[in-house]
């Protein structure tokens, strides 16, 4: 039976290191974050941010641009943050009303204050392993199995998704680890080639967002099991991958909801910490 890989107690080890660094600043910190119109689920995200920023002495400043806000209004705003200096990191709740490009917007934050990692141009440094400021998912991933002691090196490893924010750049940091890394994607599973990558994984990583898409009796004896996936089935959250059978083969295995989710809000808040430190 897999030993759980909880992302709560690490979570709080980092805060409390985190906590340590903002009190050997000289200001406190301040986190701008932007919602644009209204959502339960953002709101919801943004009091769980607050909560951990203010827990930690950061100042969480929040700013709401109504429902029918142009791209230029909301550009304008971020460039705004950009230039004010008592701000360190800007982030951008999501979902984004559809007159918005999440993608177009994003590459406006300067990247000094891009505590999600996500401008191209911290995205870019991955490939050099200069980044100082990584996005928030992948580095919650990498963290979680340093908890396990493995040695990536060499390791067969693979990663269901290639989304900018999540598959993407975790490929690029595994691979800076030397391990050997698959990237599997819907290409994969419309070849129907999934089920065989997978089932070679010592460490398997899945970010697809679909509930049983990595069948349990897929997983490799005593693999790794990393996931990420969030879905809302019924009443429940479970992740992309089936965990009562997967459990019994992995020597590892995340729980959804309590694995990656705590560790990604932390995530941010180093960056935040690491984006003043570096802008003092
Ligand atoms: P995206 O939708 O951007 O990416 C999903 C990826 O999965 C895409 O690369 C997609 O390929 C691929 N995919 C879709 N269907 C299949 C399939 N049948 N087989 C193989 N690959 C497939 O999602 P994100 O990367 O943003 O997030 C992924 C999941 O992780 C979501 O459930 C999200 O909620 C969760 N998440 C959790 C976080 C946390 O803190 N715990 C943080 C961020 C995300 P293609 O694009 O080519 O279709």
């Amino acid at each position: 039976m897999a030993k759980l890989l909880e992302g709560k107690p690490l979570a709080e080890i980092i805060k409390e290191k985190t906590k340590q660094e903002v009190s050997l600043l000289k200001k406190k910190p301040v986190l701008a974050s932007i919602q644009v119109g209204e959502n339960a689920g953002a709101e919801a995200y943004v009091k769980s941010q607050k909560k951990t920023a203010e827990s930690l002495g950061i100042n969480y400043q929040f700013h709401k641009l109504s429902q029918d806000s142009s791209e230029v209004t909301l550009i304008d705003f971020i460039q705004k943050l950009n230039s004010d200096k008592s701000v360190n990191g800007i982030i951008i709740q999501m979902p984004l009303p559809s007159q918005i490009d999440y993608k177009k917007i994003s590459q406006f934050i300067s990247p000094d204050k891009d505590v999600e990692g996500i401008h191209p141009a911290n995205i870019g440094k991955i490939v050099f392993a200069k980044a100082k400021i990584l996005p928030c998912t992948p580095a919650a991933v990498m963290e979680l199995l340093k908890e396990t002691g493995v040695d990536l090196y060499g390791k067969e490893v693979v990663v269901v998704g290639h989304s900018e924010i999540v598959g993407k750049p975790l490929s690029l940091l595994l691979l800076d680890r030397f391990a050997t890394v698959t990237v599997c994607h819907i290409g994969t599973s419309k070849a129907g080639k999934l089920e065989e990558h997978v089932k070679k994984a010592e460490v398997l990583i899945v970010a697809v967002g679909k509930a049983g898409v990595i069948k349990g009796e897929w997983i490799k004896e005593g693999a790794i099991v990393i996931d990420v996936g969030i879905n809302r089935v019924g009443d429940k959250i479970v992740g992309d991958v089936e965990f009562v059978e997967a459990e019994k083969r992995a020597s590892y295995i995340t729980p959804v909801p309590g694995g990656i989710g705590p560790l990604t809000v932390t995530m941010l808040i180093r960056n935040l910490v690491e984006a003043a430190k570096l802008q003092q």
